[in-house]
């Protein structure tokens, strides 16, 4: 158990599932895209951790790039994704991967379909580590799903709680009450 700011946290994922399941990803994927130098996108903060070892075992040449967007405040998403850092090369005819940390309602996503609308680029996949299929409210067809979990919230491997927890090599996830099961 672990204690971030005001909240408890239990271990829920161990570091030897994360790296299994993200060498399934790398293999899934470059089983896929064969002989194409793919540009790999991460989606930071949170995918910092994903995108370093998954590159790392990733078999064949690539490229990777990130932008910075925005959405969490605390425990909950908002309606309002900023955009931080935007795209800083022109991927006009490659074939990107965007390398997500967790897709909750899928409004950041929605965000990265905006960004890449006018890119021209070959072909769009998304790949995600952690999914929330009962919080995900949008249409965009996910790729690549490392782990399906309950919608709850974690941290740990990237992700935080307001600020703390993103070097945590695990995951773990918020230990409710019976007073906030209403709204995590
Ligand atoms: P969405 O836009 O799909 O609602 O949320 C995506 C972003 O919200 C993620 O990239 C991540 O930064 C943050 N997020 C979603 N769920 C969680 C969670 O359970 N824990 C943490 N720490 N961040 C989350």
């Amino acid at each position: 158990m672990i204690k971030l700011h005001d909240l408890h946290f239990k271990p829920f994922i161990s570091e030897d599932e994360i790296q299994a399941t993200v060498q399934h990803m790398v293999t899934a994927i470059a089983d896929d895209l064969q002989d194409e130098v793919p540009v790999f996108v991460g989606i930071l903060n949170g995918s910092f951790m994903f995108v370093s070892d998954f590159v790392k075992k990733y078999p064949k040449p690539c490229e990777v790039t990130f932008i910075k967007l925005a959405s969490y405040e605390g425990l909950k998403s908002t309606d309002d994704i900023q955009r931080l850092v935007g795209l800083t090369q022109d991927l006009t005819g490659r074939t990107v991967v965007i390398l997500e940390d967790i897709i909750d309602s899928g409004k950041t996503l929605a965000e990265v379909h905006r960004i890449f609308k006018n890119e021209n680029v070959k072909e769009l996949k998304i790949a995600t580590l952690f999914y929330k299929p009962e919080a995900y409210k949008k249409d965009f067809k996910l790729h690549y799903v490392g782990m399906e979990i309950p919608n709850k919230f974690i941290v740990g491997y990237g992700l935080d709680y307001d600020g703390l927890g993103r070097d945590l090599p695990a995951i773990y996830q918020l230990k409710t009450t019976q007073h906030m099961t209403n709204f995590v």
